[in-house]
Parts: C-alpha cells; sequence; structure tokens
C-alpha cells in the first residue's frame, strides 16, 4: 500500500495554540498550486508502481483553497499516479468553510470521501479562547451539511484539558460527539508548545494548566464513553466506529510507503526519508525556479527503522508485529525487545498476544507485542524504555 499526503499550508487565521506550519497570507495560493503539480510530475516515481490507496489533503486549513484549486490537484495526482478505485480521500476542513454551495462544488468536483472537521470543542467560550472562526452552532450545522451532501464518513478533532475545564463540562463535549454519531473522532489534551500565544499565556501567568489528574481522569472518561457507545479505540488519540478507522494514519503506523507533497510535507519509501522545507518561500523557490535547498533527506539505518516502528506500533491497539518484526530486523532483535519489555509484561503493563490487524478484530496467527489498556497513560515512559 501506498499513500500520498498533500499539504497546503493556508489559515485563514492562526489559532492560539497551532504550532503547525501555515501562512495566513492567502495571495500566495495560485502560485503554491502550480509548484504542487509539477512537485507531483517530479515525484511521479517515488512510489515505484505503488498503487496509492489513500490521499490526505491536510493543513494548514485545505478548505481555504477555492475548489478549482483543489480541483486542479487532484487531476494532477490521477494523471501521474496509479490511484486505487476505493482510495480513502480525506480532507481536513474548517467548519466555518463548509457553506452549501463549497460543499457541493466539492462533492460535484473531487473524489473526496472522507471529511475531518476541525470542531475542538462544543463551547462558544473555549472556541473563541482558542481563537477559532467557527461557533458550536456552526459546527454542528457544517456537519448536518456535509451529512446532506452525501459525506458518510466524517471524522472530528476535539480538544480536552482548557484551564478551567471540569469534567462535566469535558462530558458534555464527548456526549455531543456521540449524538452527532460521527463516524471517527480524534481527541488531544491541549498542548502548550513553544512559540504559540498559548505558550506565552501559561509563561505569563495569565493561564494555568490543567492538573495531571484531571488530564488523566478525562481521558478515561474519554475511553470509558466512547466504548460503550461503540467507538473502537484503535490508537492512543483516536477512535473510530466499526471500519471507519483511518486507512491514512493506519498506513503511517503500519510502515506503508508515503510521499508528501508541499511545503513542509514528508516522504518515505522504506529506505529513507525526504522532507520538504518549512517555508512556502523556500519550497516556492526549490520547484518554481529550480533552486536547491527545498528538500532535505536522509538514510534510515536498522536501529532507527526499529525505534520509530515501537513508537508508533505500540500507540495503536494492534501494537507491534513481532511476527514482522522477527522477518524485518532478524530474531536477536525479538529477543532483545522481549527482554527489555520482561519487567512491563510481569507488571501487566504490556502483554504478549496474537496481531489483530486495526482494520479488523480477528485475531491472525502472527504474534504481538502491546499495551494493556490500564498502560496507556503511561505509554510514553514505556515505548522509550524500550528503544535501542
Ligand atoms: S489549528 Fe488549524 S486552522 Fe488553526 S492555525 Fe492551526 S492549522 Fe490553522
Amino acid at each position: 500500500m501506498a499513500s500520498i499526503y498533500i499539504h497546503f499550508p493556508f489559515c485563514k487565521s492562526r489559532c492560539i495554540y497551532c504550532d503547525f506550519f501555515s501562512t495566513t497570507f492567502l495571495g500566495l495560493r495560485s502560485r503554491y498550486v502550480e509548484a504542487l503539480k509539477k512537485e507531483l510530475e517530479m515525484q511521479c516515481g517515488y512510489l515505484s508502481s505503488s498503487q496509492v490507496k489513500t490521499l490526505y489533503f491536510g493543513g494548514g486549513t485545505p478548505s481555504q483553497m477555492d475548489i478549482g484549486m483543489l480541483s486542479e490537484v487532484m487531476d494532477c495526482v490521477y494523471s501521474h499516479f496509479d490511484v486505487s478505485p476505493d482510495a480513502e480521500i480525506t480532507m481536513e476542513c474548517n467548519p466555518d468553510d463548509l457553506s452549501d454551495e463549497y460543499l457541493c462544488a466539492l462533492r460535484t468536483r473531487l473524489p473526496v470521501n472522507r471529511l475531518s472537521l476541525g470542531v475542538q470543542t462544543f463551547d462558544d467560550g473555549r472556541l473563541s479562547f482558542l481563537r477559532r472562526r467557527h461557533s458550536a452552532s456552526g459546527a454542528i450545522e457544517a456537519l448536518r451539511r456535509c451529512r446532506a451532501h452525501g459525506y458518510d464518513n466524517l471524522s472530528i478533532d476535539l480538544i480536552y484539558g482548557f484551564p478551567g475545564q471540569s469534567l462535566d463540562e469535558w462530558e458534555a463535549d464527548i456526549d455531543r460527539a456521540i449524538d452527532l454519531g460521527v463516524e471517527h473522532l480524534s481527541a488531544y489534551s491541549l498542548m502548550y508548545e513553544e512559540g504559540t500565544a498559548l505558550y506565552d499565556m501559561l509563561s505569563s501567568g495569565a493561564v494555568e494548566e490543567v492538573d495531571e489528574e484531571v488530564s488523566v481522569s478525562m481521558y478515561e472518561l474519554l475511553l470509558k464513553k466512547l466504548t460503550a457507545a461503540g467507538y473502537r479505540h484503535y490508537e492512543i488519540s483516536n477512535f473510530c466506529k466499526p471500519g471507519f478507522h483511518s486507512r491514512h494514519n493506519s498506513g503511517y503506523w503500519d510502515g506503508s510507503h508515503y510521499l508528501g507533497i508541499g511545503a513542509g510535507a514528508h516522504s518515505y519509501n522504506g529506505k529513507s526519508r525526504e522532507w520538504n522545507e518549512c517555508s512556502i518561500e523556500l519550497y516556492l523557490a526549490g520547484i518554481l525556479e529550480g533552486k536547491n535547498g527545498y528538500r532535505g533527506s536522509e538514510m534510515l539505518d536498522d536501529r532507527t527503522r526499529f525505534n520509530e516502528m515501537l513508537m508508533i506500533s505500540l500507540r495503536t491497539s494492534s501494537g507491534v508485529n513481532l511476527t514482522r518484526l522477527e522477518r524485518q530486523f532478524g530474531q536477536e532483535m525479538k529477543i532483545l525487545l522481549l527482554s527489555k519489555a520482561a519487567p512491563y509484561i510481569d507488571r501487566g503493563q504490556l502483554e504478549v498476544d496474537r496481531y489483530v490487524p486495526i482494520d479488523t478484530v480477528k485475531p491472525t496467527a502472527d504474534e504481538a507485542l502491546r499495551l494493556t489498556r490500564g498502560a496507556v497513560f503511561t505509554s510514553n515512559g514505556i515505548i522509550s524504555d524500550l528503544f535501542l
């Protein structure tokens, strides 16, 4: 399986918590689309002849692009790559952009079949604290419109752990998401990333981080309520109704090859990793004017690939496929991993069992090492202890 990710680094305004790479200078969009098309053409051999099973328009805010621009990029993907007829094609959207007109054009002109909406919370006060553009009712209306236009695979992002947020308030957000019947939900605790306005507010004492205990209780509540509502907890921050896991993200967790197009995008072909500079100017100059330096690369040695595979796989409900790991890295590495894991297995934080792929509930003949449910809260420490 192979995937393509295309980055659209444009936002109408910046949210106070965000450290993603994006700009509010929308005037560059047309040139950027030209560069995306040229890069797609330049990288048409990167995935060898693998069929593209997932395509992801991420950002920034892809829904800040005109439908005509998105359509040009999409056509270019289809003309240079073999895209599977049943490919999962996701687009990230801001609820505020999803007017009837926009959705109608999107539905008619692009084969997008999965929308991911940055809802974040259903509390208007907190939305304005984050400086999001939409209101709670706006997000609910946008989801309703997506349904009306035939989108039956909807994902939303939620944030918890706001300063002063109570468990009851968080529960109200979860209940609202469940009532809306979204197929997929990603939930993250509010992060204070250096360089963001939110980080400065924390540093100056204008806001206080929520207690770690409260944050853990919020995560536990999320797990309990979503599981009871029929969602599968298939990755630390991700939940889905059966059959609606993100096939694109699962590809990253599975070690599949992917091509990243656009400023700041990363690619992986099994041996090396490449990345484009997080600068629109450098990216445009590199692609459109043939100047060097927009793309870097590194060969991945076994140790790096092993550690990355551990870090990514152990975050999923499937865990590490030990049978595949042995095939890929040899029996010695498997024995070494299990010896490092032994104390955690004894304490009931890790377990060895049959491997169950994310897209099914049926165990395979392969063996897996995975976190037990109670260990999910301390996963970072456990995973880094297993590194080579
Ligand atoms: S959170 Fe999304 S919409 Fe807000 S600034 Fe970041 S990328 Fe843009």
